[in-house]
């Protein structure tokens, strides 16, 4: 159901089967350890809390949100003995879109009926926040676009950013900002890592990751360009119809469901 990977010394990612390849993390300590997101399906956050707690033998203490999306925070209620972390603009949107939107899923989907929407109760709105978990030092920044509230979580010894979804195989924009999008790549670009743990897909290798924020700020950038053309043309909307993914330099990617 979840595909686990360690990534580097107790840090883990975890992967859904299930749900659009979203991803989560987690970093352990020697006492406790902090959860980064929390998947889609209850299963799958069961699933997560299982391996850490009766595996690793550590009891979640933080869960820390990337963002206020379904598939990264809903599991929030499965941790009820932890803190969670996240922008207060997170905050807010579980409290009014999440509540609602978790309403309306409940009624078609049971899986859902033992879910409820916990609200962060830290949270941090400029500069970074520092957690030290046994020998790791995690830093969490705002990296908006995606979403106004996208925070990653970089694990300072070893480099990896989890990155929410200001990393994904297409960049995506919902309730975001094209500009933020960009200037958050830049910066994720500039970071000097070993691994983008991206919000949904496969973790981009050191290697891969200068190319990586090239091609997505290029795909961007075509597309404002193509936004760009269309507004002198006659028909705009059709103009657009016929600008694929492909003429703005990414391939498509098959994700199991959208609304990510
Ligand atoms: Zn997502």
């Amino acid at each position: 159901m979840i595909q686990r990977e360690r990534i580097a010394d107790n840090v883990y990612s975890f992967q859904s089967d299930i749900y659009a390849q979203v991803n989560a993390g987690a970093v352990i300590g020697p006492s406790w350890a902090v959860l980064i997101d929390t998947l889609a399906m209850p299963e799958e956050s069961l699933a997560i809390r299982e391996f850490i707690e009766q595996e690793l033998n550590v009891p979640v203490r933080y869960v820390i949100n990337t963002h206020s999306h379904a598939d990264h925070a809903w599991g929030n209620c499965f941790f009820p003995g932890s803190v969670v972390i996240a922008h207060p603009l997170c905050r807010e949107r579980l409290n009014t879109d999440g509540r609602k939107f978790l309403e309306e899923t409940r009624h078609g989907n049971l899986s859902f009926r033992n879910v409820k929407i916990v609200l962060p109760e830290m949270t941090f709105d400029e500069g970074e926040l520092n957690l030290r978990v046994g020998k790791k030092t995690l830093t969490l920044m705002h990296l908006p676009g995606h979403s106004a509230d996208n925070v990653g979580v970089l694990v300072e010894e070893d480099r990896v950013l989890f990155a929410g979804d200001a990393a994904m195989p297409l960049p995506y924009i919902v309730e975001g900002d094209m500009d933020d999008l960009v200037n958050t790549l830049k910066r994720i670009g500039k970071l000097g890592l070993e691994n983008i743990v991206q919000g949904h897909g496969d973790i981009v290798l050191r290697g891969e990751i200068e190319s990586f924020v090239r091609d997505n700020i290029a795909y961007l950038t075509n597309i404002r360009k193509a936004v760009r053309r269309s507004a002198k043309r006659k028909y705009p909307q059709e103009f657009l119809d016929e600008v694929g993914v492909e003429s703005c330099g990414k391939s498509r990617v098959l994700m199991t469901a959208i609304n990510a």
